[in-house]
């Protein structure tokens, strides 16, 4: 099943697996106008596969900045690190909503570095969940 195409079965399998949000910035679904995108965490083109470990469901932005990286930088550190695997980490251990809860910080080295190479910050991400945060949906509950 390497290169055929993701099934409707397996999308659907993916989407719910992931509770309908994009599995990096952790936006939900309920307010996109199109459906999310099924990632490959490793890229096809990197030897990847629709097996669903390799998967996760990812808002066109954070998978349009991630494209095919697998690494990258945090500043603090100064260290190329691997990005947050949403199949192998646990999302809590790296990422925390800062006190004004519009921004994400990276708690660990992975953490930050993903957050820099997904532009998990980005202005249109911060005005989404400024809308979400009126309407009592942001931060989302893990
Ligand atoms: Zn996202």
């Amino acid at each position: 099943m390497s290169r055929s195409k993701i099934s409707e079965e397996l999308r659907e399998e993916v989407e719910k697996r992931a509770e309908y949000r994009c599995e990096y910035c952790q936006t939900t679904l309920e307010i996109s106008t199109q459906r999310f995108e099924i990632e490959h965490i490793k890229a096809l083109a990197k030897g990847g596969t629709n097996h669903p470990d390799n998967l996760a469901l990812s808002c066109r932005g954070c998978n349009a900045h991630k494209h095919s990286k697998t690494k990258g930088h945090d500043e603090i550190t100064g260290k190329k690190v691997d990005l947050y695997h949403p199949r192998l980490d646990n999302w809590s251990e790296h990422f925390a909503w800062d006190q004004d809860p519009l921004y994400l910080i990276g708690l660990t080295p992975k953490g930050r570095a993903t957050i820099s190479a997904l532009k998990m910050n980005r202005t249109q991400l911060i005005s989404v969940r400024n809308l979400l945060q009126q309407l009592h949906k942001h931060p989302p509950t893990l």
